[in-house]
């Protein structure tokens, strides 16, 4: 990876593996301008879930998870790490699931109530609301 500053070579200072969301963190040096940042390397899950969208399967995007996720827990003051957590929960759930890779919007949205119960009722309560299709 080259700097985002100045283009140049970088080299990697500091490594290490995060168990919560089984990333990579990484924090880099620009060999010319010695500037650093961070990366995080990650699985790319468009290429190992889908969701099928009228009638037609799709990549999988965690970030549109993690918005619905992010908005049934935004009265939170740790929303964005609990929204997290809750995302990476959810889509380890799925990826165990025997319907893998392919799974409904509904399916995905019953994974995402079940986790959110357990975790936060309010973000609960709020999550259903806005999908109908669970309420029952
Ligand atoms: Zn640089």
């Amino acid at each position: 990876m080259v700097c985002i500053y100045c283009g140049s070579e970088t080299k990697v200072g500091n490594s290490r593996w995060q168990k919560r969301n089984n990333q990579v963190w990484r924090r880099r040096q620009c060999k010319k301008c010695k500037a650093v940042f961070t990366t995080h390397e990650a699985v790319d899950l468009s290429s190992t879930l889908l969701v099928q969208v009228n009638g037609s399967p799709r990549p999988f995007v965690s970030d549109i998870l993690f918005t619905e996720i992010l908005l049934a827990m935004q009265d939170r003051k740790d929303c964005y790490l609990a929204a997290r957590e809750a995302t990476a929960t959810i889509v380890s759930k799925l990826l165990k699931l025997p319907g893998k890779p392919l799974f409904s919007t509904t399916q995905i949205s019953l994974i995402s109530a079940d986790v959110l119960k357990k975790l936060d009722k309010r973000a609960y309560l709020r999550f259903t609301a806005e999908h109908p299709s669970l309420q029952r």
